[in-house]
C-alpha cells in the first residue's frame, strides 16, 4: 500500500473539528439511518489544508461495505470493496460520478467542470428519485459563485432527499442566502505536537526508523505548513534499502 493512502480516521492529522463534523455524517446517514435533517457542508480552506482529502475519505466511508460501527473506518481490509476506487473520482473525474450505495448513493462533482449551472440542477433531480438518499459532494464551489450560478444551486438545496459537502477556499463571493444553510467548518493549521505523532505513525506502519530522537521533530517542524510533504519523503526513504529517516536527509528536506 502506498505510504501516503489514507487508511483511518487517524490518518488525517490535525482538523479535529471537521473529523468530529464527518464521523457524525456517516453515523447518521450511513450506520444508523435514522430520520434526519438535511446536512449542507461546507468546508473552506487553502490548497493544502486537507479539505479535499476530507471530502474524499467521507465518500471512501460512505461507500464502504463493512463500516465499523465503533471507529467508523473501513473494514474491507482493502479487498474488492467499491470504497477503494473513490479516490479517482476527485480531481480528474470528468463532470460526474454518481456511485450507489446499500444506504446513501454519492455524488462527486468537481465545479470546474460544469458547464451551466443549470447542469447541478439537473444533477440533483436526478439523485433525488434514487431509493436511497445522496451526498452531493461539490469540489471547489467558489466557482458557482463567480458564474453568478450559486442562485440556482440555492434552490436546488430545496430538493429533497439530498445531503449537501461543497469545498472552497474561501466564501468570498458566494450569496449570503446560500451560505446560511450551511454548517461551515474551516480547515486549522495541524500542531507540531500532532504532526510528530502523525508522521510516527506512518513511520511505525511503513517499518521506518529514525537515526536520531530529534530527526522526526525536525521534519515536522519543516514541513508544519504543508504537511503533504511529509508523505514525499517518507516515500522516499521507504523506498531506500535502510528505511532510515537521518538528520542528515531532514536538513536538505528543509533546505528545499
Ligand atoms: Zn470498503
Amino acid at each position: 500500500m502506498d505510504i501516503g493512502t489514507i487508511t483511518c480516521w487517524d490518518d488525517i492529522v490535525g482538523n479535529y473539528r471537521i473529523k468530529q463534523h464527518l464521523k457524525r455524517m456517516i453515523q447518521e446517514l450511513k450506520v444508523s439511518k435514522s430520520p434526519i435533517q438535511q446536512q449542507c457542508v461546507l468546508i473552506l480552506g487553502d490548497s493544502r489544508g486537507g479539505k479535499t482529502s476530507a471530502a474524499q475519505w467521507l465518500v471512501r466511508c460512505l461507500q464502504c461495505t463493512s463500516i465499523c460501527p465503533e471507529t467508523l473506518n473501513p473494514a474491507c481490509s482493502g479487498t474488492s470493496c467499491r470504497c477503494q476506487s473513490v479516490n479517482s473520482y476527485f480531481g480528474e473525474a470528468g463532470i460526474v460520478s454518481n456511485l450507489a450505495g446499500d444506504s446513501i448513493q454519492t455524488s462527486v462533482n468537481d465545479c470546474m467542470k460544469f458547464a451551466t449551472g443549470h447542469e447541478i440542477r439537473d444533477l440533483a433531480k436526478d439523485l433525488a428519485e434514487g431509493a436511497s438518499p445522496a451526498l452531493v459532494v461539490l469540489d471547489e464551489v467558489g466557482r458557482m459563485a463567480k458564474n453568478g450560478w450559486d442562485e440556482i444551486l440555492l434552490s436546488t438545496l430545496d430538493i429533497p432527499n439530498l445531503h449537501w459537502l461543497g469545498t472552497a477556499i474561501s466564501a468570498d463571493g458566494l450569496d449570503s442566502a446560500f451560505l446560511n444553510r450551511f454548517t461551515i467548518l474551516n480547515t486549522q493549521a495541524t500542531s507540531l505536537k500532532d504532526l510528530c505523532i502523525w508522521t510516527r505513525l506512518r513511520m511505525r506502519r511503513h517499518a521506518i526508523t529514525a537515526d536520531n530522537d530529534e530527526t522526526v521533530m525536525k521534519l515536522a517542524a519543516a514541513a508544519l505548513s504543508a504537511p503533504g510533504r511529509i508523505i514525499n519523503e517518507l516515500r522516499r526513504v521507504w523506498m531506500s534499502d535502510a528505511r532510515v529517516l537521518t538528520l542528515a536527509d531532514v536538513e536538505e528536506f528543509s533546505a528545499s
